[in-house]
């Protein structure tokens, strides 16, 4: 049977690990040509030796996503290695305790650590879509989906400037939606609830029982779930789907 994907060039970034990890072997089980970015080239090179291990192809690329010069090279690198960008996740992003934000409330979080979680977070998924874009309209279309949040959506106590930039990313996704429809490109966003990455293992260590409780589902999702979301907004299934924000959070939005 034919894979989803069969063919198609993707770049996911931060696909070092977490949720980028397992929707990178989601891509190569569907038949997709990948490129692995992450900050980390190890993780990335990780991610592409168990590609490779189930039977895909996959290349590895490293750079931060705040830079624009990097994101320029890397998605000149997918298309010099696969000749075109069919799909791009957009993905790479931080928590708060990495920028030491940990428990701040708003008015408490420093000037450096707001800037940079804009900077991963929004600015971030921006850069990708500016040199991604270009690229799609002069191939005649393409896919992205951005990695928005239930922190996108609602307020969550300490988590400021995460959820200042997911509520971001949901506004590019919308406006890129509608000024690239005519141009055969689908912008939309999947916004993850509470899911098992290395980005929640503190948080849940300290707090997990009492969020559990507020997730329908009770229990936390696994990153294979977002995968297979990302993967249907990257393939035909989904061809009348542009501008929208998929929740994949056991519930919690519904409350
Ligand atoms: P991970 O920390 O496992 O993955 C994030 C990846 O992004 C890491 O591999 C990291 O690289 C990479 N990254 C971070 N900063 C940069 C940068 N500046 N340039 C390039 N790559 C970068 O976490 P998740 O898989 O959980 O997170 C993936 C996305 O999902 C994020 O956007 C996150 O906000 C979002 N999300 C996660 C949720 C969850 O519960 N886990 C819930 C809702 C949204 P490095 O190898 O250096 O760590």
């Amino acid at each position: 049977m034919a894979g989803m994907l069969d063919g198609k060039s993707a770049l996911i970034t931060g696909g070092g690990g977490g949720i980028g990890r397992a929707t990178a072997l989601i891509f190569a089980r569907e038949g997709a040509r990948l490129a692995i970015a992450d900050a980390s080239e190890d993780a990335a090179r990780e991610t592409v030796a168990q590609v490779n291990a189930a039977g895909g192809q996959a290349m590895s690329l490293s750079g931060d996503v705040t830079e624009s010069a990097a994101v320029q090279a890397m998605i000149k690198a997918v298309v010099s290695a696969y000749g075109r960008l069919d799909c791009a996740f957009n993905n790479a992003g931080i928590a708060g305790y990495q920028v030491d934000a940990g428990g701040k409330r708003t008015h408490e979080w420093a000037d450096e650590s707001f800037d940079r979680m804009i900077a991963v977070n929004l600015r971030g998924v921006w850069l990708c879509m500016k040199h991604e874009l270009p690229q799609m309209m002069a191939q005649g279309g393409g896919k992205i989906v951005n990695t928005g949040s239930i922190a996108g959506l609602i307020g969550l106590p300490t988590s400021s400037a995460y959820v200042a930039a997911k509520h971001g990313v949901l506004g590019l996704t919308k406006t890129a939606a509608l000024e690239y429809a005519t141009d055969n490109i689908r912008v939309n966003a999947v916004c993850p609830g509470y899911i098992e990455t290395k980005m929640t293992e503190d948080t849940m260590r300290r707090r997990g029982a009492e969020l559990m409780e507020k997730v329908p589902f009770r229990r936390m999702g696994k990153p294979e779930e977002i995968g297979e979301m990302v993967m249907w907004l990257c393939s035909d299934r989904s061809s009348y789907v542009s501008g929208a924000c998929y929740n994949v959070d056991g519930g919690y939005m519904a409350i």
